[in-house]
């Protein structure tokens, strides 16, 4: 992609109204626009982080064995009613009227639609575990929407929902998803840590919230240090091995860590003062199990192996791809900018032309951006006519993984200089060398 062809409103200043790191360079970076209170849009460079996060949420999804689907956005008040929750809510649902005068809802979550789908085509155990799944727009009439995408009105959710016939399934659905969850955080340069959590709104007796720690977090966290150094299940992982997930579930869930709600003070007195981290932290996923809440009151049933009908036991799993793209930020950036992990980079490298339009740079530029997306590598090709020191800031604003910068010096040696923007180590390759060391 060259720059003087993209869309890239870099700000200058810094917006006053950003409170957070993360939201201010979100802003600066020209990645989202505010449209409204809590509701922003994504503009071509965020749009590609989004799409990035959602494409590793998926896959771990897939890899974990959901199925994926599309729900709308917009529900029946009458679903809603028949769960018991429409007047439960409250003001955080967004309540709208058709034409006909119909409650409507913009959804927050989707338990009750999902219910719906699943009483109306499945009658048999035999049919079972089933886990659907949906990435898609929700909204929350949050009292307090700040901080950007971070707490938004409108934000993107993966909510996934699982269906079994007992307990004991229904607990290994839930472990499945814990699991993937595990990897999708990893692969998306984070570390989550899992914590027991209350179940809210969503009802149930299992949860564990996903924290990234973060000063700027809003939760209060307690958590042992042993978490830090745990191994994330790898990519091999035998998602139809319940007693291996289980065991992965199990050396996760058995160091302390609990969100304030759930803080047990004497238990965390008995731990050693030096395995003990107290801090702030950011909610990016939250799994629930809760039985029989959604299906018993909308008759989700099937036949068991016994002959009898069973009201299947359910669980719910939301990742919020929005949230955690601030998040990411919040974890890494510097006083220059965002440090992308390349798994989530809008691109791979910024390519510098420092004096577009003499003949020897763009020439020397023109063959590096050739090679580099033949090799497979997403370019972002700074060909304006900015002054360098003006190209460099923007380079390391937007902060994608490598820089690959050619002034007039190394067009003439046959010459780039690489910075690896994470670490700003800088190297200087032969131009012909520089797509088989970024590849
Ligand atoms: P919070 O405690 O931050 O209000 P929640 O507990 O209400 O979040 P859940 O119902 O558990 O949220 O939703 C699942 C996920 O959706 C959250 O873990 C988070 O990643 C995301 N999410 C929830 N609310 C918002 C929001 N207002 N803006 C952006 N993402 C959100
Ligand atoms: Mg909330
Ligand atoms: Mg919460
Ligand atoms: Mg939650």
């Amino acid at each position: 992609m060259r720059l003087s062809r993209y869309f890239l409103p870099i700000l200058k200043e810094t917006p006053r109204e950003a409170e957070i790191v993360s939201h201010r360079l979100m802003l600066r970076a020209g990645m989202i626009r505010q449209q409204g209170q809590g509701s922003f849009s994504w503009l071509p460079l965020g749009k590609r982080v989004l799409d990035k996060v959602c494409r590793i949420v998926r896959e771990e999804q897939d890899r974990a064995g959901a199925l994926e689907i599309l729900m709308p956005t917009i529900q029946s008040a009458e679903l809603w009613r028949e769960s018991g929750r429409y007047d439960d809510y409250g003001k955080e649902m967004l309540r709208i009227k058709d034409r006909q005068d119909r409650d409507m809802l913009f959804g927050p979550t989707n338990e009750e639609m999902v219910t719906e789908i699943f009483r109306s085509y499945v009658k048999s155990y035999k049919d079972l575990p089933l886990n659907l799944y949906h990435i898609q727009w929700k909204y929350r009439d949050e009292v307090r929407p700040r901080f950007g995408v971070m707490r938004s009105r409108e934000f993107l959710m993966k909510d996934a929902y699982s269906f079994d016939l007992d307990y004991a399934s229904a607990r290994a659905a839930y472990n499945r998803m814990f699991v993937s969850y595990l990897r999708t955080f990893t692969r998306l340069g984070l570390q989550a840590i899992p914590m027991r959590a209350d179940t809210g709104p969503i009802g149930g007796d299992l949860s564990h919230e996903f924290i990234i720690l973060a000063d700027t977090g809003e939760s209060q966290v307690f958590c042992q240090r042993d978490f830090l150094s745990l191994p994330v299940p790898g990519e091999d992982t035998d998602f139809s091995d319940d007693a291996e997930i289980g065991r992965i579930v199990k050396e996760w869930t058995t160091p302390y860590a609990a969100t304030d709600e759930m803080h047990d003070e004497a238990a965390w007195e008995r731990i050693p003062e030096a395995e003990r981290l107290s801090a702030r932290g950011i909610e990016v996923g939250h799994i629930f199990h809760f039985g029989e809440k959604y299906s018993k009151p909308m008759g989700a049933k099937v036949a068991g192996p016994d002959g009898k009908d069973h009201f299947v036991s359910m669980g719910s799993y939301g990742i919020g791809p929005s949230r955690l793209i601030a998040a990411i930020i919040e974890a890494s950036h510097d006083e220059n900018g965002i440090i992308w992990p390349e798994s989530v980079a809008p691109f791979d490298v910024a390519l510098i032309n420092m004096k577009a339009g003499d003949a020897d740079c763009d020439s020397a530029c023109d063959g590096l951006y050739a090679a580099l997306t033949a090799a497979g590598r997403d370019v972002l090709y700074d060909d304006t006519d900015q002054r360098p020191g003006g190209k460099f800031a923007t380079a390391d604003l937007v902060g994608l993984p490598w820089q690959v910068i050619v002034g007039p010096r190394g067009a003439a040696s046959g010459e780039a200089e690489i910075k690896n923007r994470a670490t700003g180590e800088r190297s200087t390759v032969p131009l012909a060398e520089v797509a088989a060391r970024l590849s």
